[in-house]
């Protein structure tokens, strides 16, 4: 009996999907690699179904026996309504890696076209903003929660680490906003500095987000593997993609615990959508990736290989830059097939270890504090009175409160006490109540107290309390 062949689960996805994922698709059983595959259903058709998710029973069925995802683009309504199907899918499955290579391929001409661009963007793939934890706060006044946590940032600098070791590279750089962010973003540069020593053949640097971005236009060969978070690593892997030719040709995984999900970094470019024109190399080389993964490196190498040798025959697609006849997406894809087995002559195979992935911790992971103290309360309120008369309000509601008002900002401005500076106020205060007396008591029953007295006469709709772990101040000093 032949060996059972390895099962992939396949979602063509929407727009230009189908026509990509049916390319990788045909190059995959091309190279005869021992793979069947489940086509399901996901994105757009599974909404107009009334899905509200955007992913079938059926489909998560099929991830969860086959652990393998090759992925088309699905859309996502934008602004309003359902959620993306996308984030769905990395949530349900915690993908929690999103790896993201770009290099200079031969042919595709671009600003950096001779510089050797080899770039790989690891970005955290769940947490940050992406969670997508919104409110509206007052009628005018939107709130987005930015979640990161220890654990999440351990996961993903481990990933980078472990990807650069597999991959033979050299440096890893970890890029944030902890200059302005210093909880949420510095929270990932200090689990960086501290992860970094255990990996000793990698040399490791923390870099500003913005600075990233400026060095990534100007001199972007200095570098080798970015470590960042979810909604950095967003904006900066469409930009390195930009750096190599585009969309087109950047490759993904999402790689979780348990289930790894393979995708071009594209959308569902609806305005070429059906008219065999979309460029599918981003699916290809994901799909290598995909069969590397799983242990096809030979297979993987082959499709990279053949890829490079189209590109290097002159073969191009109407996205490339100075293309006068474009190939249509089936003409590459055949370029593709008839080169199996040829070798490119500028970039022959790389050497790939298996990644060795980051362990999963089992249950509720928990960061011990040896001490924690309650020591005040952020109280959110909508208001249409003028901070000092806010202020002098609030005084006089909470007299009888352990608690005493130590100011009040304005979209992160301080408006009392000091009210030198001339901001444009909105309806939304943040009120920071802290204790009289340091020594005093703060539980529930004076908190809540607060709250009464301050409801009496004003709408709250929020509230922070103010924690010290470890003797640490957990929160922000305000902006001046
Ligand atoms: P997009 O689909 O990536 O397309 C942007 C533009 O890039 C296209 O209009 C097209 O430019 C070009 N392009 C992208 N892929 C190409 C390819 N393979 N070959 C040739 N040209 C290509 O971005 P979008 O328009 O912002 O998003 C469209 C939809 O896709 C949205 O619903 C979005 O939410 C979704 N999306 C899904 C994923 C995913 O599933 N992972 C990722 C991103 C976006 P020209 O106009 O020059 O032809």
């Amino acid at each position: 009996m032949p060996p059972a062949k390895r099962k992939i689960t396949v979602l063509p996805g929407d727009g230009i999907g189908p026509e990509v994922v049916d390319s990788a698709l045909e190059i995959i059983k091309a190279t005869r690699v021992a793979v069947e595959f489940e086509k399901c259903e996901a994105g757009a058709r599974a909404f107009a179904k009334g899905i509200v998710t955007g992913i079938p029973k059926e489909t998560i069925e099929s991830i969860e026996r086959t652990h393998v995802v090759l992925k088309g683009p699905l859309e996502t309504p934008i602004g309003y309504g359902n959620r993306s199907a996308n984030v769905t899918l990395r949530t349900l499955f915690e993908t929690y890696g999103n790896i993201r290579p770009v290099r200079e391929l031969p042919g595709v001409r671009t600003a950096f076209t001779g510089r050797q661009l080899d770039i790989v963007i690891v970005r955290e793939n769940i947490e940050d903003l992406y969670a997508g934890i919104e409110y509206m706060q007052t009628p005018g006044v939107a709130e987005s929660l930015k979640l990161i946590s220890r654990e999440g940032c351990e996961k993903i600098v481990k990933l980078a680490f472990a990807f650069a070791i597999a991959e033979g590279r050299k440096a890893v750089h970890c890029a944030t906003k902890s200059n302005i962010l210093k909880l949420t973003e510095g929270l990932l540069q200090h689990t960086f500095e501290e992860l970094a020593p255990q990996y000793p053949s990698i040399t490791s640097k923390h870099i500003l987000i913005d600075n990233a971005a400026h060095q990534l236009a100007m001199r972007p060969e200095q570098f080798d593997v970015i470590v960042t978070t979810n909604m950095n690593g967003d904006i900066l892997s469409d930009l390195t993609s930009g750096l190599t030719g585009g969309l087109g040709f950047a490759p993904s995984a999402n790689i979780g615990n348990d289930v790894s999900i393979f995708e071009a970094v594209h959308g569902s470019a609806p305005d070429i959508a059906g008219k065999n024109k979309a460029n599918p190399t981003a699916l290809i080389l994901s799909a290598a990736m995909m069969l590397r993964q799983i242990g096809e490196g030979k297979a993987a190498n082959d499709i990279e290989q053949a890829v490079l040798v189209t590109l290097e025959s002159g073969v191009r697609t109407s996205d490339m830059i100075g293309v006068d006849k474009p190939a249509t997406t089936s003409e590459f894809t055949r370029g593709v097939i008839g080169n199996l087995g040829k070798r490119s002559k500028v970039s022959p195979p790389k050497e790939y270890q298996t990644v060795d992935l980051p362990v999963p911790q089992l249950g509720v992971n928990v960061v011990p504090a040896k001490s924690r103290r309650l020591t005040g309360l952020d109280v959110y309120i909508e208001s249409d009175i003028e901070p000092l008369n806010l202020a002098s309000d609030l005084e006089k509601l909470t007299t009888a409160s352990p608690l005493k008002l130590e100011m009040i900002t304005n979209r992160g401005a301080i408006v009392f006490p000091s009210n030198e500076r001339r901001v444009s106020l909105v309806d939304h205060f943040r009120c920071r109540f802290v204790l009289r007396e340091a020594s005093s008591k703060l539980g529930d029953t004076e908190i809540l107290s607060l709250l009464g007295a301050i409801g009496s006469r004003h709408r709250w709709m929020h509230i922070e309390k103010l924690q010290e772990f470890d003797g640490e101040p957990a929160y922000s000093k305000s902006q001046v």
